[in-house]
């Protein structure tokens, strides 16, 4: 296994509507395995392929932060199928450093996805899970969660994204002298 670098705002490969999955074989196995572990030491409690560049529709969650192996859930081609409800709370983004903010979620969801052999399943989730669940997949569309705001908490998210844009312009200035 081996520790991918995670891709920041304004990394191009975030806004990219992800690509389906079609074939279910060892490099995806050992993509899921680096973006579990990957996860793990960041830490969080949720990675989606194209926050290691990948655009495909793969994503790896585990609410738990890596203390219970059986919490793991790797998603292929996932898409929420069922909401209701809904809840406030708080949340940041490994590929949005230093920013978190609160954001509208619905309570419960459904998703159907397939596992790593292709078999497909139905995985509910409700609260913290429900949230992680739908971060995650707006991963796969090119949604982050600063998207989902509104009004005053738009703004202030816009003035990050500013200051995250002007640093990684200056980064790519340094990289190339
Ligand atoms: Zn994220």
């Amino acid at each position: 296994m081996a520790l991918l670098p995670i891709r920041t705002y304004p990394d191009p490969v975030l806004r990219q509507r992800c690509a389906r999955i079609e074939s279910f074989d060892e490099a995806l196995r050992r993509l899921a395995a680096d973006m579990i572990e990957t996860m793990h030491v960041a830490p969080g409690v949720g990675l989606a392929a194209p926050q290691v560049g990948v655009p495909l529709r793969l994503t790896v969650v585990d609410p738990t932060g890596g203390k219970d192996a059986q919490a793991i859930r790797v998603l292929v081609n996932p898409q929420i199928v069922a909401s209701s409800g809904n809840q406030v709370d708080s949340e940041g983004c490994l590929s949005l450093p230093d920013f978190s903010d609160k954001v509208e979620r619905p309570e419960r969801v459904t998703l159907v996805a397939s596992d790593l052999e292709g078999r497909p399943f139905e995985l509910s989730g409700e609260g913290f899970l429900a949230r992680i669940l739908c971060h995650e997949v707006d991963h796969l569309d090119g949604v982050l969660f600063v998207d989902r705001l509104r009004g005053l908490r738009r703004e202030r998210a816009r003035r990050h994204l500013k200051r995250l844009l002007r640093k990684g312009e200056t980064a790519e200035c340094v990289a190339e002298s």
